[in-house]
């Protein structure tokens, strides 16, 4: 078996090299340059878990006016923290497919972050990318779809980064299972290994990161597990060569949570700030940086040079996102995450007895017209896919007289949506999965509830079941039953029953399929219709029932948040248009993903090996080079009205040509700085200092410390590099960015409501195609199709409108292992398709 490894790159390219980021990089210069080496480590190093009130905080540099950062999850809401949203997941976002709906979501968590006090959001999340169905976190992100998936990633960072918060892309990269993500968590010496060639890392998993750093993020987090056998919080290749030199990042890279393994080398290899800062256990006072840092520079180890980088980018973030000037936002975190009583302990973890006003309870949700609730519960409305509706029994009509009841305890409160820590059990209705990417529910509308609202006044007879406690001669006496059921997962660090955070398979959780069967079979007698709600943190497998005559509908809610309920009933009762579309393929069995989609559940090695040889053919891409069928495809979901697609326009604006233009020269060059040797005596606790237990300081105790120690650089350390061609802006070379292709057409809704269609656009790259002149080369292998955009319209009935989608040079180029640099072929022509899934092409053209 070949043995994947992750090439040497070194040294790591400085920060500083962009138009864009420059006057904060100038600002950053003349603050770093007078810092002192303990206020350069301080920056680098957070203080310890649970040692301040946010889930991290790094040390500030007091003297140089560089506050102390406060770093807090996540994806889908302020954690920890009271008064806020819980708004939809990831998942439940990408599956609008409405991008201005996803930035606004961005905005309002960035404006409820910055109203907390918290300088760094760790969201989104765009990794794993969802390559396993069943992956544990999947939901926290957007789609297996490396285009949908960027384009939620970056419109939901740039919504985040207008009210001034850092955002946070992550995790960097191939965290695509929660199994021995990490060695503790599971009680092996090592993480996994997720192995990965160039191309396929290049075309899928890096590419919403790319994206993300072309929207400006300020940082990225490097996740827990190795990838090809290097640790990615310390692989070089990933973090200087991809990241920084090739993506031309701009910001910080921070480590995920004790994902940092080692010292120098982990800076050396691109690793910028070290969160929470605790080494190789939580909370104990030890730091692979913090003092270690220090000695490192102090003998002559850690090349000066890096730490200013590394403290030149934190600061340059801050800069670039107006954090220096706060207006009337708070400084400093409002909230603790440790406790939700006013006034605790300001260093938890420590057990220092001094306490203050930990929590000042702010409201940051909004109100009135302008209350995020309203938001939420849009997204969670048109994330809602519908996969079927048999005889048009949905919307819901009101009008006449029927008797509705609701089945499954999901429809129902359970024990409360905070029952289990970090939501970390399934019961009650699901609307989040479970781990660091979940917040403390504000509270939650129950489908029970806002149905049970929107039925009263009607002809409607409404009764509700959202307990195992009645008995079949109870669903004989309905026309109309509406059965829940789920399907949960999340976070390694957390297991519900026997479920290890991924999950086990892609069936129904708590016998959904025997219970939805049950209902269908016994409603009405046998004349009654049901309808199936699914909440879920991916794709569930339906092929038990969704043939059964009498299931007449079926609706994919996903993770709603907090206005689940309320959602729900605007796409049931029809007070929206059913506008969802799938973000993933829903397959008959998990199978059918192919062998790199199934969870690696037992170690292989003592280095656990997952190898991704699939991974260009992830989701719909596998089904359709395998001509398998798919229940129902990526981008597939009905609406209750019609629309019709008509006049495509290709027009090219370029000519193709194979390769981009060469690399430009960096428009401005990385701050410099006299490079002194600080004095050693002044690393030392200043006399008289207080120091907390474990909390990690940047001092030493004693000269002594200060051994040289043998120190071996790096295999394939050096000081100088070649640089990427496919390098040279932020998110690659610019001109991988040049429109080649403008696509029109038009959409006309031809039914008799209102309605949003999503427009998708595919590409099929030319047949043939050899890696250029090299005649002896094989032909290169493409998906059938692939999804490069999309547009949602929003149609009265009659309306027509005109679409308009562009295609750039990155879109029609692949990733040519030998060139390392992204190749357009430019005989034979490409397919571009506009259809409403990736199955279904209505409208197709030639370029
Ligand atoms: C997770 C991150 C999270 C961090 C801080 C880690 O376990 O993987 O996503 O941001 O904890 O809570």
């Amino acid at each position: 078996d070949k043995v994947y490894e992750s090439p040497p790159w070194y040294p790591s390219p400085r920060g500083g090299t962009s138009e864009t980021w420059a006057h904060s990089y100038q600002k950053a210069k003349a603050m770093v340059q007078n810092m002192t080496l303990l206020e350069k480590v301080n920056v680098t190093t957070g203080v310890g878990w649970s040692m301040g009130l946010c889930v991290g905080n790094t040390g500030p540099a007091i003297d140089s006016g560089f506050p102390s950062l406060c770093l807090q999850d996540g994806p889908l809401g302020i954690r920890f923290a009271d008064h806020i949203t819980a708004f939809p997941a990831g998942l439940t976002t990408a599956a609008t497919w409405n991008r201005s709906l996803i930035e606004e979501r961005g905005y309002l968590l960035g404006t409820e972050a910055r109203a907390k006090g918290v300088n760094v959001l760790l969201g989104p999340s765009m990794g794993p990318l969802g390559i396993a169905p069943a992956g544990g976190r999947n939901w926290e992100g957007f789609s297996p779809d490396p285009v949908l998936s960027a384009i939620a990633a970056a419109d939901t960072i740039r919504g985040i980064q207008r009210t001034g918060v850092m955002a946070t892309a992550k995790h960097f990269v191939m965290n695509e299972q929660e199994h021995f993500r990490q060695g503790r968590e599971w009680i092996i010496p090592d993480a996994i290994s997720s192995n990965v060639d160039d191309r396929t890392l290049h075309e899928v998993f890096i590419w919403p990161f790319a994206e993300s750093i072309r929207a400006n993020v300020a940082s990225v987090m490097c996740s827990y597990q190795m990838v090809n056998n290097s640790y990615a919080c310390g692989n070089s290749k990933l973090l200087n060569g991809i990241l920084k030199d090739e993506l031309g990042f701009q910001g910080f890279v921070q480590s995920d949570w004790l994902a940092q393994r080692s010292g120098v080398i982990s800076a050396l290899a691109g690793l910028d700030m070290s969160m929470p800062g605790d080494g190789a256990t939580w909370a104990d006072g030890k730091s692979f940086w913090g003092k270690q840092l220090t000695i490192a520079v102090l003998n002559g180890t850690m090349p000066m040079e890096r730490l200013n980088d590394m403290v030149t980018r934190i600061v340059a973030a801050w800069y670039q996102l107006g954090q220096n000037e706060p207006g009337d936002n708070p400084t400093s975190p409002n909230f603790s995450s440790w406790t939700n009583e006013e006034y605790g302990h300001l260093y938890e973890g420590s057990g220092d007895p001094a306490t203050g006003r930990v929590n000042q309870f702010i409201d940051v949700q909004g109100s009135g017209e302008s209350a995020h609730s309203i938001t939420a519960r849009r997204v969670a409305a048109e994330g809602t896919v519908l996969v079927k509706n048999e005889g048009g029994i949905l919307p819901l009509s009101l009008d006449k007289p029927y008797r509705v009841g609701l089945f499954g305890e999901d429809a129902g409160i359970g024990k409360g949506p905070n029952f289990c820590v970090d939501r970390s059990c399934n019961q009650g209705t699901l609307a989040s999965g479970w781990g660091s990417g979940a917040v403390e529910f504000p509270y939650l509308i129950t489908p029970y509830d806002a149905l049970q609202k929107s039925f009263e006044g009607t002809t409607v007879e409404f009764h509700g079941y959202p307990t195992d406690k009645y008995e079949d001669k109870d669903l004989a006496d309905h026309d109309l039953c509406i059965v829940f059921a789920n399907s949960d997962s999340g976070e390694g660090y957390l297991k519900w029953e026997d479920v290890k955070a991924d999950r086990n398979n892609l069936l129904l959780q708590k016998q959904g399929d025997a219970y939805i069967q049950r209902v269908a079979n016994s409603c009405g007698g046998d004349t009654g219709n049901t309808i199936v709600v699914i909440h879920a943190v991916g794709p569930v497998v339906v092929e038990a029932w969704i043939e059964h005559p009498r299931i007449k509908a079926v609706v994919l809610a996903h993770l709603p948040g907090e206005e689940s309920g309320n959602a729900l009933a605007d796409v049931l009762l029809g007070r929206v248009d059913a506008t969802g579309r799938l973000p993933y393929t829903i397959g008959k069995s998990i199978e059918d993903y192919g062998p790199s989609a199934q969870i690696l559940y037992f170690p292989n090695a003592l280095v656990p090996q997952v190898n991704y040889t699939d991974g260009l053919f992830i989701d719909y891409r596998y089904f359709d080079k395998h001509n398998i069928t798919p229940r129902f495809e990526f981008g597939y979901g009905i609406s209750y009205t019609t629309f019709e697609y008509s006049d495509l326009v290709i027009s090219p604006v370029r000519e193709k040509s194979p390769l981009p233009s060469p690399r430009p020269k960096a428009p401005v060059s990385p701050p410099e700085y006299s490079q002194q040797t600080p004095d050693a005596r002044s690393a030392l606790f200043p006399t008289g200092f207080r120091a907390l237990h474990k909390y990690i300081y940047p001092y030493l105790s004693d000269l002594s410390e200060i051994k040289k120690r043998h120190f071996d650089f790096p295999k394939g350390y050096k000081t100088k590099q070649m640089l990427s061609p496919a390098g040279g802006g932020e998110g690659g070379n610019p001109s991988l960015y040049e429109t080649f292709v403008v696509v029109t057409a038009n959409v006309t809704n031809t039914g008799s409501r209102t309605g949003q269609e999503v427009v998708q656009m595919y590409v099929s790259f030319p047949d043939d195609v050899k890696d250029e002149e090299d005649t002896f080369s094989d032909y290169i292998e493409f998906p059938v199709r692939v999804l490069r955009g999309f547009d949602k319209v929003k149609l009265a009935p009659g309306e027509t409108k005109k679409v308009e989608l562009a295609l750039t040079r990155k879109d029609l180029s692949y990733w040519s292992t030998r060139r390392q640099n992204w190749v357009m072929p430019v005989t034979g022509q490409f397919t571009i398709a506009l259809g409403n899934s990736s199955r279904t092409m209505i409208l197709e053209g030639r370029y």
